[in-house]
């Protein structure tokens, strides 16, 4: 059985709670897309982690993780986590990189930085993982893969040719000493040196899996609304967190992958800039914000508070739309008990008319939400385990939220540790 884990929304909406309380039944867990930019909160019986780039079933010891083609791998923060997870006890994992991922060079996070310090109130919200950068020398063809740090004059080669440009760039529009290739070949040479043992043939590796009935677990990083071609442009990311785009930044074949699970909320938060049309402002805010996630909503990267608000059943339908999502998983359920009343964002509000679609941009940026008021429960929900020990107020708060979004929602988190979870039939 194949299996995405996505994200429905911005993005943060609780996926690596979900990926390691699932990845028990998998024998595979594979990253597909983006790099080191965002992070999973895990919370287990080793402590609490952040992961970056480390696919979720590395606390598992039966677990293979692979980290597929389409992530921008970062060999610096690949070996940083991992030194981390093992210096806190955690066995060696199993664990496969594709020998062709791309390498995320100190340069692109250089470059994102200076780019974003560039343009000052325009800037998006990066996260100054370079991972715009990254994408943009993949598809211009300058990027290197991780089997080419292992041949040094080719190394060399791909380096100089890519740094012309970049060099132009870097001492006529960001003011910057020029990049060396000769420095970058020893620094890039030596890690491919270490990434020797963990490289390999990540795509036959899945296929023999696939082959062999095995469970995959795909893991998805951000949220639909990230996308670049679906999301809130230009304020997503530069890969595709799309379960479509699972198979090929995995390496699998795209009618394989049977089951997709959107990751969502039981509120909305975003970190970073970009529309977020049910935001809240104020104590109202801060008080969610204060009572989310597993320690208040601050991104798990980077620390930034996040930005919250009611339910968006608008942008939610649109996210299960988008990843194909087969099933929904709810978290962060307890974070609401506090609350009288409860607002869920049922439409939009666009130019006098009532919309129920998630326009593009331009119009996404004029729409004012339109709530319905459901009732609070007003009951400490968090580490509930079965649905009939909900107050019914709770209850009906996900049946509404599951008829607005057409996905049946098949779990229910009701704190961030793995086992505080409910099953739904
Ligand atoms: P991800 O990137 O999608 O994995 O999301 P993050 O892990 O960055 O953010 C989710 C936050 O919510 C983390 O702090 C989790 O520990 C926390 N979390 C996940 N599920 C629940 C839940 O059901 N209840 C509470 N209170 N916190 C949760």
């Amino acid at each position: 059985m194949i299996r995405a884990i996505v994200g429905a929304n911005w993005g943060d909406e609780g996926k690596g709670k979900l990926t390691d309380l699932l990845a028990e039944g998998s024998d595979l867990v594979v990253r597909f897309q983006g790099g080191a930019n965002a992070g999973h909160t895990i919370i287990n019986e080793h402590g609490k982690f952040a992961l970056h780039l480390l696919p979720s079933g590395i606390f598992r010891p039966q677990v293979i993780n692979v980290i597929g083609p389409g992530v921008a791998l970062d060999p610096e923060a690949f070996f940083r986590e991992l030194d981390e997870v093992l210096s806190r006890g955690i066995k060696h994992p199993s664990l496969v990189i594709s020998d062709r991922a791309q390498v995320l060079m100190d340069f692109h996070i250089l470059l994102d930085t200076l780019e974003e310090e560039r343009l000052g109130r325009r800037k998006f919200g990066s996260t100054k993982s370079g991972i715009a950068p990254f994408y943009s020398d993949k598809f211009a063809k300058v990027g290197i893969q991780a089997c080419q740090l292992l041949d040094r004059d080719l190394l060399y080669d791909r380096l100089q040719g890519s740094l012309v440009k970049k060099n132009v760039l870097m001492e006529h529009l960001y003011h910057h000493a020029p990049l060396s290739a000769e420095e970058l070949t020893e620094k890039y040479y030596a890690f491919g040196q270490r990434l020797k043992p963990f490289l390999g043939d990540t795509t036959k590796i899945l296929n023999d899996a696939h082959k062999a009935g095995k469970s995959i677990l795909l893991e998805g990083q951000l949220g639909a609304l990230r996308d670049p071609d679906h999301g809130i442009y230009p304020y997503t990311t530069s890969s595709s967190p799309l379960a479509g785009y699972a198979a090929v930044g995995a390496g699998l074949p795209p009618y394989a992958i049977t089951e997709v699970l959107a990751v969502t909320k039981a509120y909305s938060s975003s970190v970073g800039a970009g529309y977020f049309p049910s935001q809240l402002h104020g104590d109202e805010a801060e008080e969610l914000r204060k009572r989310g996630g597993d320690a208040g909503e601050y991104g798990a990267k980077t620390g930034r508070p996040r930005d919250v608000g009611w339910f968006d059943a608008v942008a939610t339908r649109y996210g299960c739309l988008t990843q194909g999502a087969t099933a929904c998983a709810m978290t962060n359920l307890d974070v609401l008990s506090y609350l009288d009343e409860i607002p869920v964002c049922v439409a939009y509000q666009l130019d006098g008319n009532i919309i129920t679609h998630f326009p593009a941009t331009p119009d996404l940026a004029r729409v004012t939400p339109v709530y319905e008021t459901l009732p609070g429960w007003k009951t400490d929900v968090r580490g509930v385990t079965d649905e009939k020990a909900l107050p019914e107020a709770c209850r009906a708060y996900v049946r509404f939220i599951e008829e607005k979004i057409q996905t049946p929602i098949t779990l229910l988190s009701t704190g961030p540790r793995r086992e505080e979870i409910i099953r739904r039939g």
